[in-house]
């Protein structure tokens, strides 16, 4: 089997849909089981109509759900015969009460927890997945739609909540392998989930793409792919640099780098369950289904050129620690970390001095209580609006000079902090966030210039 998963702009309305059908059609000699996202912008919609609630906004945050009434009414009706509608239609209808409710409550309370807020999100990938179950069906797909709470199960952290991978393997086992098996498509919302009681969670942003790798990896898939608006994993992002080019293949490693160092086209935790079955993972664009796209796999060939890929992540702040008096001291770096641990903020890049320290980190809530444990030990400063740059690539280990090169292809653009990645496969660097798109376009004319077809387009 394999699994397919389509992303918000590949499912953002009927037309799009209307392709996914047509490539699910073209695959079904292959079992695949069916992922899909909200429709793009839902998820932003549903997070701000929440936001509206929990502030006592309850006419905005009613506006909004309407306007999503539409839509999601509009693309089923477009989609579905007209006998289908009847029941689709009011089953749509209930569940836009159920959301309006939800609303009307949260602003009555004026407060959104997390776990309120990820009921309201949940709607997205439901409702969804429910429209697109149908659409399939009268396309002449045998597909039955798969409740994701069902399936995957995680923990209670609302918002970012962590699956538990062999309880979701257990289930998909028990749940969507008989489908498969009676040669059904298993249609699945993917970003949602559900604790082992029943309570609905959300796995991070984007983390429909770790929906489809967890349930793969549980089905022991032949292949996972994402299906997305772009021809593959390429070079830089396209959005800033529109010289960047489609890589071929790549390896997990250089592909997890890249997706945790601000590639959006792959959520970060997606290569993890692929890695541990040797599954490959293809990224796939819906509107141009004839490409090749871009294959991860454990073993890749290397590129002639040193990288094969430059991602920038942004909203990074770096924090630094100076303390003098713990100058030939043992002990400091662990009280420093012990500080950001007990916060459970993560610590990207570090560069140290024997009496400072400078590190970065992606949140920023938290900081000022960091910032007060750390001024207990040490003199603290932090400055946000930068920049996280990560230049990947197999080829660094055996290059000299790799940051020279680096740093005569940026120019005059301030780096404000360096590390070579103990993985030696990437070399990062923080710089104001001003400066990426002029920092992305220099490195890549820089460096992407030879012929290489075996690795680039
Ligand atoms: P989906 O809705 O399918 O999950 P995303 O918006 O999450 O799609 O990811 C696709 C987008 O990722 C692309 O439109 C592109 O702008 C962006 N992107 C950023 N870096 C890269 C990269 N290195 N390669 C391809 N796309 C990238
Ligand atoms: N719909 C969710 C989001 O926008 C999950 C996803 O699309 O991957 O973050
Ligand atoms: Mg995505």
């Amino acid at each position: 089997m394999i699994v397919m998963k389509f992303g918000g702009t590949s499912v953002m309305d009927a037309s799009a849909i209307e392709r996914t059908a047509q490539i699910v059609k073209g695959r079904l000699q292959r079992r695949p089981m069916v992922v899909v996202s909200a429709m793009s912008r839902v998820t932003d919609a549903l997070l701000a109509a929440g936001k509206a609630a929990g502030e006592g906004h309850r006419e905005q945050a009613l506006e909004l759900a309407q306007g999503l009434r539409q839509r999601h009414h509009a693309t089923a009706k477009e989609l579905v015969s007209a006998a289908q509608y009847c029941e689709l239609g009011p089953e749509l209808e209930r569940e836009f009460d159920g959301l309006d409710e939800l609303l009307k409550g949260i602003a009555a309370v004026g407060e959104l927890s997390p776990r309120s807020s990820d009921y309201v999100v949940s709607y997205g990938e439901r409702l969804n997945s429910t429209i697109i179950t149908e659409a399939y069906r009268a396309r002449g797909i045998r597909s039955a739609l798969v409740d994701a709470r069902k399936v995957m199960i995680t923990d209670a952290q609302h918002g970012k909540a962590i699956p538990q991978a062999d309880e979701i393997a257990h289930r998909a086992r028990n749940l969507v392998r008989p489908l498969l098996d009676d040669a059904q498509v298993p249609v699945m919302g993917g970003f949602i989930g559900a604790t082992e009681q029943g309570v609905q969670t959300t796995i991070g942003r984007g983390g429909s793409d770790f929906s489809a790798a967890l349930i793969g990896s549980g089905l022991d898939a032949e292949a996972i792919e994402i299906w997305t608006d772009v021809d593959g994993m390429m070079t830089t992002d396209p959005r800033i640099c529109p010289e960047a080019r489609r890589i071929r293949v790549i390896s997990f490693e250089e592909a997890a780098e890249l997706a945790y160092f601000g590639a959006k086209v792959l959520h970060p935790a997606t290569v993890l369950p692929a890695v541990q079955k040797n599954i490959p993972v293809l990224v796939l664009n819906s509107l141009n289904p004839g490409n090749e796209g871009t294959l991860i796999v454990s073993r890749a060939p290397k590129s002639k050129s040193m990288f094969k890929a430059i991602a920038a992540k942004k909203r990074i702040t770096i924090v630094e620690v100076v303390a003098a008096r713990m100058l030939g001291a043992h002990g400091f770096l662990n009280a420093i970390f012990e500080v950001f641990d007990r916060h459970r903020c993560s610590i990207d890049v570090v560069a140290t001095s024997e009496v400072s320290v400078s590190l970065t980190v992606d949140s920023n809530e938290a900081l000022p209580a960091i910032a007060a444990d750390l001024e207990k030990i040490a003199d603290v400063k932090y400055a946000g609006r930068n920049a996280i740059v990560c230049m990947v690539g197999e080829n660094i280990r055996e290059t000299p000079q790799v940051a020279a090169r680096v740093f005569t292809a940026l120019g005059g653009i301030n780096v404000r902090m360096i590390s070579q990645g103990a993985s030696e496969i990437n070399i990062t660097f923080v710089i104001g966030e001003d400066d990426v798109p002029e920092a992305m376009r220099r490195l890549h004319k820089a460096f992407f210039t030879e012929v290489d077809p075996e690795v680039f387009d």
